[in-house]
């Protein structure tokens, strides 16, 4: 199978079967005017994290990577109106576009916005009620960090989802991507081993190449 027909059968199914609204277009609009990368999630992925959101009766989320605010609005819509999403993300520019995003797909009120490197977040949110479910998708260097954020800032339950472990393969060849494969590598065998953790990961084809996501739940 080439690349191109995963790509056609993702837009098929993007079109039949998660049937984005509005608000998902407009970010992704926003993002491509505003010369931003084109790192989101895909649609359906997007999807799957809403749904999963609304299936763990999460009513606290927190995300580690915002950029425009594509996966941001998925999960907001996913919890219930008095639930809440802090989502950090380093620059500026981003988490001013992913506002924008956010109050104009009508989720604003459930979504706060933390500019600044997560790892100075992170600790900022200790104390506070803890976070039913967990999305990573920011520098893969720091994965490993980030997954012992999730479980300090997390509960017996707490639901934690990372994007990008597969890495068109370069986890098995980490010389390919001295950078991110070895954080990424780092992170997985963590989620792996760490008694606290039941975990999966499941690999994918289509728009964003061949990468994937893996999925824990904290014992
Ligand atoms: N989750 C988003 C979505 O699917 O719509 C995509 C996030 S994008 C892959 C990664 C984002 O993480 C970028 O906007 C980047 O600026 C941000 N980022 C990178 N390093 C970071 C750090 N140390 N702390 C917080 N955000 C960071």
């Amino acid at each position: 199978v080439t690349e191109p027909g995963w790509v056609d059968v993702e837009h098929y199914l993007t079109d039949v079967v998660v049937r984005p609204d509005p608000a998902h277009k407009r970010a992704l609009t926003s993002a491509v005017e505003a010369d931003m990368p084109a790192i989101e999630v895909a649609p359906n992925a997007g999807k799957l994290l809403r749904m999963l959101v609304q299936m763990s009766g999460a009513r606290r989320v927190l995300e580690v990577g915002t950029l425009a605010g594509f996966s941001s609005i998925w999960m907001a819509q996913g919890l219930p109106d008095d639930g809440r999403i802090v989502t950090c993300e380093f620059l500026q520019k981003h988490a001013d576009v992913a506002r924008a995003n956010v109050d104009a797909a009508g989720v604003g009120h459930k979504v706060d916005i933390r500019v600044g490197a997560a790892l100075d977040t992170l600790p900022t949110l200790v104390g506070q009620e803890s976070f039913d479910f967990v999305f990573i998708d920011a520098d893969k260097e720091n994965d490993s960090n980030y997954l012992d954020w999730a479980i300090r800032l997390g509960h017996p339950g707490t639901v934690i989802v990372v994007d990008n472990v597969i890495w068109d393969g370069a986890i098995l060849e980490p010389e390919r991507d001295e950078v991110n494969a070895p954080g990424i590598v780092a992170m997985l065998e963590k989620m792996g081993q760490d008694p606290r953790l039941d975990a999966t990961a499941i690999q994918t084809v289509g728009s964003k190449g061949w990468d994937g996501f893996a999925i824990a739940r904290v014992r």
